[in-house]
């Protein structure tokens, strides 16, 4: 069992936030925002890597109004659902409507919004 991406208490405030305690005594927060635009489904890692600036656009290639660009909503963005996924992932629903996103508890301890610095010395 890895203590960095086990849960030990996850607290969903769906206008507001997710909270997830881990076995390891870390605690983590995420507002509904962050975890929309951090969502790991293939269609928004698409999107996040099609909004580089440094990527060249190509003309035929124009993107429609059906992109749903991370940050780009109106009104308030909630998790309107969640649940876990094998015992190993939390699928969060957004207000977007958007379902597909599967946080794994790796990938949401990896995307810690707290993480502390790489150099951080002793406390
Ligand atoms: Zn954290
Ligand atoms: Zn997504």
């Amino acid at each position: 069992m890895d203590l960095q991406t086990t849960p030990t208490r996850i607290d969903l405030k769906r206008d507001e936030r997710l909270l997830i305690e881990w076995a390891d005594g870390h605690t983590c927060t995420y507002t509904i925002t962050y975890l929309r635009s951090m969502c790991p489904c293939a269609l928004c890692k698409t999107v996040r890597s099609g909004s580089d600036p440094h990527q060249l656009v190509q003309p035929e290639k124009k993107k429609t109004s059906l992109t749903i660009l991370p940050g780009n909503y109106t009104g308030t963005l909630t998790a309107t659902h969640a649940e876990m996924v094998g015992g190993y992932a939390l699928k969060i629903v957004f207000s977007d409507k958007h379902d597909t996103g599967i946080f794994s508890f790796r990938y949401l301890r990896e995307i810690c919004p707290q993480r502390p610095a790489p150099e951080a010395s002793s406390a």
